[in-house]
């Protein structure tokens, strides 16, 4: 343990103590406290463990045990978060008498700045204030997961003219010799420093008031992160002249948001690495949202190798999902102390306890898994705005492909736009696309006398090219299993499976390469069953539709010849855990992997030179979802995969095969032209009153029986137009696209409003009248990324 990890805390006041505490002190203070499961706009009023040494301002921002109701002797436990302190006023005419004191305070605390965002969280996204904060707080840090308190000594500076015994006497002696920072120092160090017989002239020395002790908490992990890479940090390069316009221009002093719109491979990392070398040189510290971590350790390595040299090891804190309790406390802890000052994670790295925030980056900003899509359902780009906004620190949305929301506000003069348009040195360049005609290519094979399954003649041999050249190709398809329907083969009987739970059909997935044996699943519920052989309807034999990633799979094994182990699928169904994706990535580093096939989780942060090939298999399949977004998804999922292609000396290839060549999203990503189809776009939306020219909201009520689900959203509906009058245009109810799910069935209603003012203060106005928030039977998602 070094010397920054010493650190005098109060120790955790005993629970079963606080249960019988005598009653608090009627003058106060008093906390305010926000509790994970209270009715929203109520905190309730508790006062501090009796036990408590700390002053009533330091516990704003701690999480905290509470009693609450009448459970066992003093009400049950209940978790929340201290979101104020005061006096009398704080009782609004309680009896002081009858307050209760919260029943344990813990270390972890959320800075202001956090606790702030987390109001705004709340205000913003229609989510009750006790629930948002404990959203933000990690399940290992509230229960302090790997926390360990140990005794140490300390002199207590005190004098003593007693008479001391020798050995008494000669340690104490030493002890002055011990320089001040060394303390303090647990016994057992402290008796071999002193090359004492054993501890008991120390333990004298503590009666005597001469040493006192100390507790010193610490958060251990039972094993390492295994995924932190270990990679040479490398000579860092000198930035080309649009990476140091950037690098220079972005102003460290106060808020502003800037917005990287950089082709794929033009080094925008390398441009937040430098820019974070100058907030940590300005003594300040740095936060970096990427979309999945568990998908870009590639990215979060490079930030170990750059700052772990100089900050140590624990001076980058690497956050993601597959973290074990140890793991995650042990790194919230090391922000919390100051000791981590680089946050690498997805959007909850967004509320790591860092208090002297100096930039904030958000790569891949247009991602869609910024949104949270349970409550608090945050968009993590938006809140990091909001964050930089309350730290007054710059803030940098990066993308190759950035959100309509993002570009107009650039367009705007919202935000600052930098452009990276050409990549970085060493690379061949920005790859060449070719659209393929699927309809043209299942002419062209049956005209050869072959049935076409999921390769066309085109991306086949391009393929066949590209592993005889030695290339390795990413081939792209973003349906997860083997097919999706399983179904009667007669269109006049038209049965299909579908889930007994959801309105969904069952999607089947077989057990391993080249076998038929496998289930039915759920996408939804998870649900599995065994695949029907026959029709329940008509007894015919039932028949697989719609190809998934494990067909390809099958294909690229049967017409390529490549072995299992030269392909690698990355899909929800294989990468469970990081080290899955680890393990392939080394795979692929080191050439034994030919072929990646995958879902969009390909389609994002891989960097290897010998990639020359991408096949996007179906174009299509963004564009079947029922929502405004579908052409800008579709342009990002092209042009994202498109960018793995060429990333060294070598040029890449795209292929893309679709059934609508002529569609504008698809032919700007072929010709690389962001800007183009982001005008033609925003043309579509602006006509037809959608974000961003209008702010959205998805309300979705839910329930067992359609028509209670119904009512409520008629309901709804009426208090909406009651709060919004004229200033919203309100679509619905109508069905949800997921109709229903999890045996409850959902109806939707679409809120669209001319900004972001005017939604908020219409849902808050329903909010405080009628108490319409995110709860077990309505889901109310500001800005929705999809309409689900
Ligand atoms: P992006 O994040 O825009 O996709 P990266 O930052 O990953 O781009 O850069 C792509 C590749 O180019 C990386 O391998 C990186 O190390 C390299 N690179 C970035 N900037 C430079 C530079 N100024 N000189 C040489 N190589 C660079
Ligand atoms: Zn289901
Ligand atoms: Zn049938």
């Amino acid at each position: 343990m070094d010397a920054d990890e010493r650190r005098r805390v109060r120790t955790l006041p005993d629970v079963s103590k606080g249960l019988f505490s005598e009653e608090a002190p009627p003058a106060g203070p008093f906390l305010a406290v926000a509790l994970e499961r209270s009715i929203d706009g109520k905190t309730l009023t508790y006062a501090p463990p009796a036990e408590s040494a700390e002053v009533a301002n330091a516990l704003v921002g701690r999480a905290c045990m509470a009693p609450l109701g009448r459970g066992g002797k003093g009400g049950a436990p209940t978790r929340g978060v201290i979101i104020g302190v005061g006096g009398a006023e704080l009782l609004e005419g309680f009896d002081p008498h009858k307050v209760r004191r919260l029943l344990a305070v813990s270390d972890a605390k959320l800075p202001d700045g956090v606790l702030e965002l987390g109001r705004w969280i709340s205000e913003y996204y229609a989510c009750p204030l006790g629930m948002t904060l404990a959203a933000m707080l990690p399940a290992a840090v509230k229960k302090a997961v790997g926390r360990k308190t140990r005794t140490a000594l300390k002199p207590s500076g005190a004098g003593t003219d007693a008479k001391l015994p020798p050995a008494t006497k000669k340690a104490l002696e030493g002890i002055r010799d011990i320089p001040a920072d060394a303390w303090p120092l647990e016994e057992r160090d402290l008796v071999s420093r002193l090359e004492l017989k054993n501890a008991s002239p120390l333990r004298r020395l503590v009666t005597l008031g001469l040493l006192e002790e100390v507790i010193l908490t610490d958060v251990v992990a039972r094993t390492e992160d295994a995924t932190r890479l270990a990679v040479e940090p490398g000579p860092t390069p000198t930035p080309t002249a649009q990476q140091r316009a950037i690098i220079e221009g972005v102003s460290l002093d106060g808020f502003s948001t800037h917005l990287l719109f950089g082709v794929t491979g033009s080094g925008k990392t390398e441009v937040y690495l430098q820019l974070l070398e100058r907030v940590l040189a300005s003594g300040k510290s740095g936060i970096v949202l990427v979309p999945e971590i568990a998908l870009t350790p590639q990215l979060s390595s490079r930030f170990v190798a750059r700052f772990a040299p100089t900050l140590g090891e624990r001076g980058v804190a690497v956050l993601h999902s597959g973290l074990s309790a140890g793991q995650r406390h042990r790194a919230w802890d090391a922000v919390s102390r100051g000791l981590a000052r680089v946050v690498v994670g997805p959007r909850s790295a967004l509320f790591a306890p860092l208090t002297n925030v100096g930039l904030i980056v958000v790569d891949e900003e247009h991602a869609s898994d910024y949104k949270q899509d349970q409550a608090p359902r945050y968009h993590g780009r938006d809140a990091a705005i909001k964050r930089a906004q309350i730290e007054g620190c710059p803030v940098l949305l990066g993308s190759a492909t950035p959100s309509l929301e993002s570009w107009r506000n650039a367009q705007l003069g919202r935000s600052t736009l930098w452009r990276m348009p050409t990549r970085a040195p060493g690379s061949a360049g920005l790859p060449m696309v070719e659209v393929v005609d699927l309809a043209q290519e299942r002419k062209v094979s049956r005209e050869r006398g072959e049935r076409m399954e999921l390769l066309g003649p085109t991306l086949e041999s391009a393929l066949r090219d590209t592993l005889n050249a030695g290339g390795q190709a990413v081939m792209l398809l973003n349906r997860r299993g083997f097919a999706r329907v399983v179904a009667c083969p007669d269109a006049m009987c038209g049965w299909t499976l579908t889930c007994d739970s959801c309105s969904a059909a069952m999607v089947f997935h077989r057990k391993g390469v080249l076998s038929r044996k496998g289930l039915v699943r759920c996408h939804h519920c998870l649900a599995e069953q065994v695949t029907p052989k026959s029709c329940p309807a008509c007894g015919k034999k039932t028949i697989l539709l719609g190809r998934g990633t494990q067909r390809l799979e099958d294909e690229l094994a049967e017409r390529m010849g490549l072995d299992e182990s030269e392909m690698a699928r990355m899909d929800g169904d294989t990468m469970n855990r990081a080290a899955d994706y680890q393990s392939v990535l080394s795979r692929i580093a080191d050439g034994s992997i030919r072929v990646l096939l995958g879902t969009q989780m390909i389609a994002k942060g891989l960097d290897f030179p010998n990639i020359r090939l991408v096949g996007v298999v179906d174009a299509d399949t963004a564009l079947g979802i029922a929502d405004w977004r579908c052409q800008e998804r579709t342009f990002q999922l092209v042009s994202q995969v498109a960018g793995r292609a060429g990333r060294g000396d070598k040029p890449g290839r795209v292929t893309v095969q679709t059934l609508s060549p002529d569609l504008p999203s698809i032919q700007a990503a072929a010709i690389h032209d962001y800007e183009r189809f982001a005008a033609d776009e925003l043309e579509v939306r602006k006509a037809a009153h959608l974000p961003p020219f209008t702010r959205a909201a998805w309300i979705v009520a839910r329930d067992r029986q359609y028509s209670r689900a119904e009512a409520r959203a008629f309901e709804i509906a009426g208090l909406l137009t009651e709060a919004f009058r004229d200033n919203a245009r309100i679509e619905g109810p109508a069905p949800a696209p997921l109709e229903r799910t999890h045996d409850e069935y959902r109806v939707g209603l679409e809120v669209y409003a001319a900004n972001a003012a005017i939604l908020r203060d219409g849902l808050l106005k329903i909010r405080a009248r009628h108490g319409l928030v995110s709860d077990a039977s309505v889901a109310i998602d500001v800005d929705p990324v999809s309409i689900w």
